[in-house]
């Protein structure tokens, strides 16, 4: 498990995040970050995301 620190410290994640902005977070995050897995809920959608 390795966290890319430099990415969530310039990737706060916004309290009241809407769903696009939590899906596209999450894409990100998946690319630069392995820290933790997608939430199973947002996966598909993140998928979906990459294309
Ligand atoms: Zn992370």
């Amino acid at each position: 498990m390795r966290i890319n620190e430099a990415w969530h410290k310039a990737n706060v994640m916004p309290k009241n995040a809407t769903l696009d902005q939590r899906i596209l977070r999450h894409a990100e995050h998946a690319k630069h970050c392995a820290c933790r897995p997608v939430p199973p809920p947002l996966l598909e959608l993140v998928e979906k995301h990459e294309g």
